[in-house]
C-alpha cells in the first residue's frame, strides 16, 4: 500500500510541476491515508485518490481593467472546481500578487477536506487573482471586481460554485462581485456567494466565523487536558479578518493576547492588544500594523515573525508557511501548549512534526478554520429559506459545528491507530466522507 501511494503522490507531482504548495498539501494528506486504503481498498479499486488529485474543472482567464490613470491592466484570474461529490463547490476567492496556479490548487484541495469535516453539503473549490488591492483606490478595486465577475458569472450559481472571500477579498468585494453577478444573470440569487452584507443576504456571525471558530477548536482541544485560555499568554499573527475575531474570542475566554502581525512586522502590546483600535487601523484606516503600535505606545518589531515572543496559545492566522522549524522551536522553548491554525497550511510540515514530538496539540487548518465555511453554508441555508437568523443562534451552530469536527478528529485518529493526532484525525474523517460520496456517484 505504501508504495502504491508513493506511486500516486508521483504521478500526481509530475503531472502537475512546479506546483510547489500544491506538492505540500497533496503530500500532507497522503501521509495519513495508508491505514484507510488497507482497511477500504474499494476506494483503491475505484482509483479514488488519483480522482481527488484531479480537479474536475480549472477556468483561467484574462481579467483587463482600467486603473486611475486611464491606463489598462492585465490580471490573470482563476477558479478551481475541485470536487463536488458532497455539494456545490465552495471556497473563497484570494486576490494577492503572489497567487498562482499552485495556490489556487492547493487551497482547493484543502478546501475538498475542510468542508467534508463540516458535515455540511458543499463541495470544494477555489479562486482568485494575482491583482494586488493593496494601494488601489476604491474605484480600482470596483472596476476589477466588476472585470473578473464579467468572465466567472457563467461559471457560477448557488446550486454550482459559490466563492466566498479570503486574503485580499472581504465585504467590500463580495458586495461589487454581487452586483456585477445580479446585473449581468438579472437574478437576485443571494445564493450565490457567501460573506455577503448583513442588509442584503448575509448571515450575522459570519465575519467573526473563521477566528472563533479557531478559538472554539483550540479551547475544546486544551480541555482534552483540562486546560484552557483562561489567564493564557496567547500569540495571533496576522491582523486581518481571521486574527481579528481569533483575538477577540480568546479575549472572551479570558486569554491575554500580547501579539500580531502583517507583512511588514510584528507588534507587541503586553497590555494587551486593544482590539478596536487594531480594527480602526486595519479595517477603516487600511493601514499597517506600525501604526497599531505607534498610537498605542507598544512595541513594533520590523521585518521579523511574531513566534519569537512566545506563547502559551499560538494562533497562526495569516498564510501558508509562516510557522516554520525555527519558529516552532521558540514556542516550545517558551512553553506553547497549543497550536491552532486559522490561516490554511500556515505551519510548514518540519514544524508540525517539531510540535507535535514535544507533546504540543497541533490543530491543523482544515479542522480548526472551518468555522468560516461552515457558516457561510449557514448563510446559504438563510438565504435558501430566505431566513436571517440571531447573532446568539448562529453561534451556537458555529460553536456545535467546531465541537463536532473536534471530536470526530480524535475519534477517527483513534479508530486508526494515531491517537491525539488532530493532523491524521481530519484527513481520514474529511477523506472518507467525499471518498464514499465519490464511490455512490459511480465514475463522474
Ligand atoms: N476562504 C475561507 C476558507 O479558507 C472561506 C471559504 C468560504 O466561506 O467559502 O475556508
Amino acid at each position: 500500500m505504501k508504495e502504491q501511494l508513493a506511486d500516486i503522490l508521483d504521478q500526481v507531482l509530475r503531472r502537475n510541476p512546479g506546483e510547489r504548495e500544491f506538492h505540500q498539501a497533496v503530500r500532507e494528506v497522503f501521509e495519513s491515508l495508508e491505514p484507510v486504503l488497507r482497511k477500504n481498498p474499494q476506494y483503491v479499486d475505484a482509483a479514488v485518490l488519483e480522482r481527488l488529485c484531479e480537479p474536475e474543472r480549472q477556468i483561467i482567464f484574462r481579467v483587463p481593467w482600467v486603473d486611475d490613470e486611464g491606463r489598462v491592466r492585465i490580471n490573470r484570474g482563476f477558479r478551481v472546481e475541485y470536487n463536488s461529490a458532497l455539494g456545490p463547490f465552495k471556497g473563497g476567492l484570494r486576490f494577492h500578487p503572489s497567487v498562482y496556479l499552485g495556490i489556487v490548487k492547493f487551497l482547493g484541495f484543502e478546501q475538498v477536506f475542510k468542508n467534508s469535516l463540516t458535515g455540511m453539503p458543499i463541495g470544494g473549490g477555489k479562486g482568485g487573482s494575482d491583482f494586488d488591492p493593496r494601494g488601489r483606490s476604491q474605484g480600482e478595486v470596483m472596476r476589477f471586481c466588476q472585470s473578473f465577475m464579467t468572465e466567472l458569472y457563467r461559471h457560477l450559481g448557488e446550486h454550482t460554485d459559490v466563492p466566498a472571500g479570503d486574503i485580499g477579498v472581504g465585504g467590500r468585494e463580495i458586495g461589487y462581485l454581487f452586483g456585477q453577478y445580479k446585473r449581468i444573470t438579472n437574478r437576485w440569487e443571494a445564493g450565490v456567494l457567501t460573506g455577503k452584507g448583513l442588509s442584503w443576504g448575509g448571515s450575522l456571525v459570519r465575519t467573526e466565523a473563521t477566528g472563533y471558530g479557531t478559538v472554539l477548536f483550540a479551547e475544546r482541544m486544551l480541555g482534552t487536558r483540562g486546560q484552557s485560555f483562561d489567564g493564557r499568554r496567547v500569540v495571533v499573527s496576522g491582523a486581518g479578518n481571521v486574527a481579528q475575531y481569533a483575538i477577540q474570542k480568546a479575549q472572551q475566554l479570558g486569554g491575554h493576547v500580547v501579539g500580531c502581525s502583517d507583512s511588514t512586522g510584528y507588534v507587541l502590546d503586553e497590555r494587551g492588544i486593544d482590539l478596536p483600535l487594531l480594527q480602526q487601523v486595519r479595517e477603516a484606516e487600511r493601514l499597517p500594523v506600525s501604526v497599531y503600535a505607534e498610537r498605542r505606545g507598544a512595541t513594533f518589531v520590523p521585518g521579523r515573525r511574531v513566534w519569537e515572543v512566545g506563547a502559551e496559545v499560538a494562533l497562526p492566522c495569516a498564510t501558508q508557511n509562516e510557522l516554520d522549524e525555527d519558529d516552532a522551536a521558540a514556542l516550545v522553548r517558551s512553553g506553547v501548549l497549543a497550536v491552532s491554525e486559522g490561516a490554511n497550511m500556515p505551519t510548514t510540515p518540519a514544524a508540525v512534526a517539531l510540535l507535535t514530538e514535544a507533546g504540543v496539540l497541533f490543530a491543523p487548518g482544515k479542522a480548526a478554520n472551518a468555522g468560516g465555511v461552515a457558516t457561510s453554508a449557514l448563510e446559504m441555508q438563510q438565504n435558501a429559506s430566505r431566513d436571517a437568523w440571531t447573532f446568539d443562534y448562529t453561534e451556537q451552530r458555529l460553536a456545535g459545528i467546531m465541537h463536532g469536527i473536534h471530536d470526530r478528529c480524535l475519534a477517527t485518529a483513534d479508530e486508526y491507530g494515531q491517537p491525539g493526532s488532530y493532523v491524521a484525525g481530519a484527513n481520514i474523517a474529511g477523506f472518507t466522507k467525499v471518498a464514499d460520496a465519490m464511490l455512490a456517484l459511480g465514475v463522474v
